[in-house]
């Protein structure tokens, strides 16, 4: 454990974070804009936070996402060169010509959204986080236990003292040991595909413009990242991920290339591949006495529609404002009233986008007969509806829930 960020007894914390992820810093820098104190517990060391990693992520991020960031500072300190505009979105269906465009002119936006690598997102909410006097990060800190009684929450940490606070929040993946500890079931759906990640540069212009191939044996999406360089992400059946890791550099690069039918030019990969199983993930609940959960701990997406961790910043806003609130009102924070009300606000926001994205991947990865008749017919019909196209750019940009906060 970090022992030189540990709490001292005298200065509790109204909070107890758990998981210094993107989701949990924001978390804790938004309760410290609203008056509150936290201390954020995390596995990993202070080292790996500070520097994270490169984890071939891209985060696609909402209007709504950017705003929460600036508010927090956090968007400030991402590198200016490394965040790419993301203009437009080409949708396209096995070996169809047909392409469904996506772009935000109808909502008077230049952008759908941005994209960053995820690990300067790390390292920048860690960076503010660290830097703000009400919170505390103490790193090396593995939570072994949960119980709540009476007026307090109280934490267990393997080879650390107990800590205590009238609420706990888990940001500590979709995986959380926390949400079980807390007797939270959730939903999770396990796709049996597996994402694999990489950077790649390319010889002609991207134009800002996101290309999504539901291909018949595997989904390539490629990301408009800055330059000529884009994110590459390729979807298939988990028992054929080997192959497409192990293959040389030449080869993996001379496949995606082949498969966008050279639309970008030559291709080489330009960072290493990283893979992630894909398995969708919803909390039955996301409160519960003296304890709430954010970030992929309640929602944890497909990344088809880029959504995770723009669900991750909603849940830090909604939240953080209802703390706030329950703090001005002199109530105690752990108590549901205010949790609750966090909970039917993330729900409203993010459930049909779930269900949605799910039911979309479940269709668009079936290669039978019957269902690549209707994945055409899903495309031609949404081509000629303009306002549904509308519907999905504004969902894309977030200005749908935008409007609602
Ligand atoms: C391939 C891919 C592409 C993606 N693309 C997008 C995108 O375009 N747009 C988008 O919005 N989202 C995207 N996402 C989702 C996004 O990456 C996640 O939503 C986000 O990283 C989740 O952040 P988090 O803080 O909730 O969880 P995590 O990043 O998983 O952090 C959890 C933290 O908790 C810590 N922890 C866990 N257990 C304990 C414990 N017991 N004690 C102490 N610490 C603990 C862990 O060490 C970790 O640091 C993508 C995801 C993938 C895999």
């Amino acid at each position: 454990m970090n022992e030189s960020q540990h709490p001292s007894s005298s200065e509790q914390a109204d909070v107890l974070v758990v998981g210094a992820g993107p989701a949990g810093l924001a978390l804790a820098v938004a309760l410290a804009q609203a008056g509150l104190r936290s201390t954020v517990l995390e596995q990993a060391s202070a080292a790996s936070l500070a520097a994270p990693a490169e984890d071939g992520r891209d985060i696609a991020l909402t209007h709504r996402a950017r705003r929460i960031l600036e508010q927090l500072g956090i968007w400030q300190q991402l590198p200016a060169d490394e965040i790419a505009p993301l203009r437009r979105a080409h949708v396209s269906n096995g070996v169809s010509p047909l392409v469904l465009p996506f772009d935000a002119q109808g909502d008077g936006h230049e952008a759908l959204g941005w994209l960053v690598p995820n690990f300067r997102l790390r390292e920048a909410a860690y960076a503010v986080a660290a830097a703000t006097p009400e919170v505390k990060i103490v790193c090396g800190a593995r939570v072994t236990g949960l119980s709540r009684l009476g007026t307090v929450a109280t934490l267990q940490v393997a080879d650390g003292p107990a800590l205590q606070a009238p609420l706990v929040v888990a940001a500590d993946s979709r995986f959380s040991t926390l949400r079980r500890m807390a007797g939270i079931g959730a939903r999770m759906l396990d796709f049996g595909r597996t994402a694999i990640v990489c950077r790649v540069s390319h010889e002609l212009d991207h134009q800002g413009i996101a290309l999504e191939c539901f291909r018949y044996g595997n989904t390539l999406a490629v990301l408009p990242m800055a330059g000529r360089t884009a994110s590459a992400v390729i979807t298939l059946p988990s028992d054929q991920a080997g192959d497409w890791l192990a293959t040389d550099e030449a080869d993996f690069a001379q496949r995606v290339q082949a498969q966008l039918d050279q639309r970008l030019g030559a291709m080489q990969l330009a960072g290493p591949r990283h893979s992630y199983p894909l398995v969708g993930v919803y909390a039955h609940r996301f409160a519960a006495h003296r304890f709430a959960l954010v970030g992929d701990a309640a929602v944890g997406m497909h990344p088809v529609t880029a959504h995770g961790y723009n669900f991750g910043l909603y849940s830090v806003q909604v939240l953080a404002r209802e703390l706030a609130k329950a703090r001005q009102a002199g109530l105690d924070l752990g108590a549901l009233p205010a949790l609750q009300t966090y909970e039917a606000e993330h729900r409203r926001n993010t459930l049909p986008i779930y269900l949605g994205t799910n039911g979309i991947v479940q269709l668009f990865t079936d290669d039978r007969a019957p269902a690549r008749l209707l994945r055409g017919a899903v495309l031609r019909v949404a081509k000629r509806l303009p306002p549904l196209r509308q519907a999905i750019s504004r969902q894309l940009t977030g200005a749908t829930l935008q409007r609602r906060s």
